[in-house]
């Protein structure tokens, strides 16, 4: 087999003409402690031998633990690459045989593909086939880290709302095309809007449509449109646009969704009109499948964290209980599925630290690395956001998102209650649909102060309104009353 193994230097692109923000495996970032490391995982399942040989990999770069990322990937933050065994992760499949290509698989779809009761279609032979297209198809490396697609196969469990460029709704009658035209960020590009088209939310329903079996067409003619057409963009200047590379939704706006129609031969326009999936299904703890024999178990990991002993106490309960599978979300969990009981494996994790409980703090907090990872990084958010799962007392399901400064990749859909980080410490925000961070409340203070408002807030919550959740109770006040609450 061709194996290619280049290791691109720290914070340059291949052709030395930006830096780098979104680590890959072969385009590493610097970080405050080391290096870090991105692993791509098409459609976020791993196998146990998988698992240990990332857990090897792992080891011997010096990392004490690994990150499931919000895309379903894996990142790593180790001290050197000297003694990096790429072709350990090839041969496994963990990393394309080309390497200038790896960090474009992405490719998102649920973690509940094939075993969802709701599923329309399964979508896994969908992701594999686009894997090999782009993993062997060195003529891609011109492209965006950030091009991304999702395929939602009509789970409940769905991707449709996670933030990919490119959303392919694979149903019967086959893959219909959805844009994202807005990454929802304070000062981006909300405002972009097709020149025609159906707009839902933030997506525009081109209305194409190709046959179940043509994927990996879809993926080319894409793709190739972008390489042929990206560079004649002029650049959005935002500081919300590190990248000096075009989003694919920049080039349907400068010319137009019937440019791109009339670009996509292979495609038939539909008249049909098509409902958006929604999120928010609740996936942890205990789940029955499709397969009726057979469960599946959502298990939290705090901040996605995982230790490398845990991993490979993972990789043996999937093996000894399961199918040997282990899925992460992109929700910076996991899923075990495919386990015929129950119990063995519920105590099975409890011996390895892990929880299933629902309502366990660490599945309600989200953070990006913050300084331990990202040079844009104003503010620790990763132990900030540790400190939290300590600290603060949920009693019900609040979405709580703890951003290292103003971009938010953590948690590209509006949470609950925000935090971002400034120089000066922590912005508090409560939600609004269609912001990362939403509504402004509180003014920058420490970290410490920060939790502490965030506990009072709970609280209230709590006392005057315990049977509504926390979101519907922000969204029915305006500020001034909600501080008065909070004040009281
Ligand atoms: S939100 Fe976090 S990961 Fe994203 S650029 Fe800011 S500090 Fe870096």
């Amino acid at each position: 087999m061709h194996r290619t193994v280049i290791v691109i230097s720290v914070s340059a692109r291949p052709d030395g003409s930006e830096s780098i923000f979104c680590p890959g495996l072969f385009t590493p970032t610097a970080a405050q402690d080391g290096t870090l490391v991105r692993i791509r995982v098409p459609g976020g399942i791993v196998n146990s031998q998988q698992a240990l040989v990332l857990a090897e990999f792992a080891a011997k770069l010096g990392a004490v633990d690994l990150q499931v990322t919000n895309r379903s990937n894996v990142q790593l933050l180790v001290k050197s690459l000297d003694q990096a065994d790429f072709a350990a992760l090839q041969a496994v499949g963990l990393a394309a045989p080309i390497a200038s290509v790896d960090r474009f698989r992405n490719i998102m779809a649920s973690p509940t593909a094939g075993i969802d009761p709701q599923m329309l279609v399964d979508t896994r032979p969908l992701v594999k086939s686009i894997d090999s297209y782009i993993s062997s198809s060195p003529h891609l490396t011109g492209l965006s880290a950030k091009f991304s697609i999702g395929i939602d196969g009509g789970e409940a469990l769905s991707i449709g709302q996670r933030p990919n460029d490119i959303l392919l709704l694979a149903r019967p009658a086959g893959l219909r095309l959805m844009l994202r035209m807005s990454d929802g960020s304070p000062g981006g590009d909300a405002s972009l809007t097709a020149k025609s088209g159906s707009p839902t939310g933030q997506m525009l329903d081109t209305r194409l449509v190709w046959g179940l079996e043509q994927a990996v067409e879809v993926f080319a003619t894409l793709s190739d449109l972008y390489l042929q057409h990206s560079g004649a963009i002029p650049l959005v200047p935002s500081e919300h646009r590190r990248s000096r590379q075009p989003r694919f939704r920049h080039l349907v706006k400068h010319w137009g969704l019937d440019w791109l129609r009339a670009n996509c031969p292979g495609a038939e326009l539909t008249r049909e009109t098509v409902a958006m999936p929604q999120g928010g299904y609740q996936y942890l703890g205990v789940h029955s499948q499709l397969q009726s024999e057979y469960f599946y178990l959502g298990v939290v990991l705090p901040l996605g964290r995982l230790t490398l002993e845990q991993l490979r106490g993972l990789a043996e309960i999937a093996a000894i209980y399961g199918n040997s599978e282990i899925r992460l979300t992109p929700w910076q969990n996991i899923i075990l599925p495919n386990l015929p009981a129950i119990q063995p494996v519920i105590g099975a994790l409890e011996r390895l630290g892990l929880s299933v409980n629902p309502k366990h703090s660490a599945g309600s907090i989200a953070a990006c690395r913050g300084t331990l990872g990202c040079a844009a990084a104003v503010i620790d958010s990763q132990n900030h956001a540790l400190a939290a799962i300590r600290q603060l007392t949920l009693t019900s399901p609040v979405q709580i998102h703890i951003s290292g400064c103003d971009k938010g990749c953590a948690q590209p859909l509006p949470s609950d209650i925000a935090l971002k980080g400034t120089s000066q410490g922590y912005e508090i925000y409560l939600h609004a649909p269609g912001a990362v961070f939403g509504r402004y409340l509180y003014p920058a203070m420490p970290a410490d102060r920060a939790l502490e408002v965030v506990q009072k807030m709970l609280q209230v919550h709590q006392a005057l309104s315990p049977a509504t959740s926390f979101r519907d109770f922000t969204d029915r006040h305006d500020l001034s009353t909600l501080l008065q609450f909070f004040h009281a």
